[in-house]
């Protein structure tokens, strides 16, 4: 199957902009890019080749979310009698905990299903996900891969947030989830990846690491949070004699292919340790800024050159107005209005994103350029001001993402997850329907 867009400008994610271009895709994967007037003749179009009108609109790489919580997507709206969180803990214990405990297997496979359409209507094409549903586990993992990618198409790794927080049967039954996963796991299938998922520090025994340590596979990654909160650091010099980031380094769990959410109260040794384990850290503005939790050292991980990459935690689906505030959040915070600036940023979305979901999905992604995988978000924008591959950050930020703007078009792997805003394969309303009736019962559980 091939697929043609003409008429379009294109962004490759890179260096090079293109007016009125076309990208020639051939399966899943970019065949060509072509400039206004470069003939198509070198290229074997069959008669079947689908369309795709391009005219007014920005062709950008698809967007990563380098760590997010689809099973938070039921809880917008929830109302929470009694909630008034003193610490991250108390915001743990009192939302996201009550809410993870009352999911059953269907609401974990609406909120994925949710979840996933919602951060493709902002042009993500990879989820990077981090489960939890201590009173679902079995299965709940192949749920969210088969809602993610199967029905709505985008690409996802997952992972079970393993705990001791409800109790060691719970716990065994999230160290089996992840392995059963893992095991399950195609290096060849560049649609779906797995890691092994853990909750944080401080919800963590040696018991329970030393089991992870030892059943781990060779080669595989964990994903967990890692000093969220000041607390987390606090509980593991008390508790355990050692800082976290030493913690995990002596259960074997700092990696290549880990991911290490927020990092946003180890010191100055712990980031040079994480920078010699090429571990990737993610960060996750919006959700520490709506905690109340601290302020990420930006330079301190860049200038190690630690592999930084952005997600949303679950707070909304939207890569490019995350990496506004990733941006502003910086500013505020240094009181330096040029720190944070454009090359960090489009690093930090463009480069190290791509790079992570390379590394956990072996999927050649967040480049329009021949050989890479087919993923393209089209935006329809008619930019008021010049346009080029310098500025294209000031576009996306200030023009993309300042007016909330969602895609037009969709491509995942060569295909057409959304096109002239409507997804075509799903009946989203309907979806939507059943996901409010799950929310419903949801909330009824919890209040
Ligand atoms: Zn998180």
């Amino acid at each position: 199957m091939k697929r043609l867009i003409e008429g379009i400008r294109i962004w490759d994610g890179a260096d090079r902009l293109i007016e009125d271009g076309a990208i020639l895709i051939d399966g899943d994967t970019i065949e060509a890019v072509l400039r206004h007037g470069e003939a198509l003749s070198s290229y074997e179009l069959p008669p079947s080749v689908e369309r795709i009108d391009g005219v007014r609109k920005l062709a950008i790489p698809g967007l990563i979310n380098a760590h997010t919580h689809l099973y938070s997507s039921l809880a917008r709206g929830m109302a929470l009698p009694g909630y008034s969180p003193q610490t991250f803990t108390q915001i743990l214990e009192q939302l996201w905990w009550r809410l993870d405990k009352a999911l059953d297997a269907e609401m974990v496979r609406v909120s994925a299903l949710v979840g996933a359409m919602e951060a493709a209507r902002c042009g993500v094409t990879t989820l990077i996900d981090h489960h939890a549903s201590p009173h679902a586990i079995p299965g709940s993992l192949t749920s969210l891969r088969q809602a993610v990618c199967e029905k709505v198409g985008l690409r996802g790794a997952f992972c079970y947030e393993l705990s001791d927080r409800d109790g060691t049967a719970i716990r065994d039954e999230g160290i089996e989830e992840n392995l059963e996963f893992l095991s399950r796991d195609d290096p060849k299938d560049t649609m779906s990846g797995a890691l092994f998922g853990l909750h944080a520090s401080f919800t963590l025994s040696d018991d329970s690491l030393a089991k992870v340590a030892e059943r781990i596979p060779e080669g595989a990654g964990a994903h967990i949070h890692v000093a969220e909160g000041p607390e987390d650091e606090d509980q593991c010099q008390t508790e355990h004699g050692v800082r976290i980031v030493e913690r995990l380094r002596r259960f074997n769990l700092l990696r290549e292919r880990s991911v290490l959410a927020h990092c946003l109260h180890i010191n100055e040794e712990e980031k040079d340790m994480v920078a010699d384990s090429k571990a990737i850290v993610v960060h996750n503005p919006r959700s520490n800024m709506n905690n109340a939790v601290g302020v990420f050292d930006m330079d301190g991980f860049l200038d190690r050159g630690i592999t930084v990459g952005l997600g949303t935690d679950g707070l909304g689906a939207n890569m490019l107005t995350e990496l506004f505030t990733a941006g502003i959040l910086q500013k505020v915070s240094t009181g330096n209005s040029l720190t944070a600036g454009f090359g960090d940023l489009q690093k930090i979305m463009f480069d190290n994103n791509p790079q992570i979901a390379s590394r956990l999905l072996g999927a050649q992604v967040g480049r329009i350029a021949p050989g890479y995988e087919a993923d393209i978000a089209l935006f329809d924008y008619n930019p008021p001001t010049p346009i080029d591959a310098a500025n294209v950050l000031g576009h996306l930020l200030f023009g993309i993402a300042g007016h909330d703007m969602r895609v037009s078009d969709l491509i995942v792997s060569g295909r057409s997850v959304i096109k002239d805003g409507h997804f075509t394969n799903l009946d989203e309303d309907a979806l939507y329907a059943h996901a409010r009736e799950q929310a419903a019962a949801l909330w009824a559980r919890i209040s």
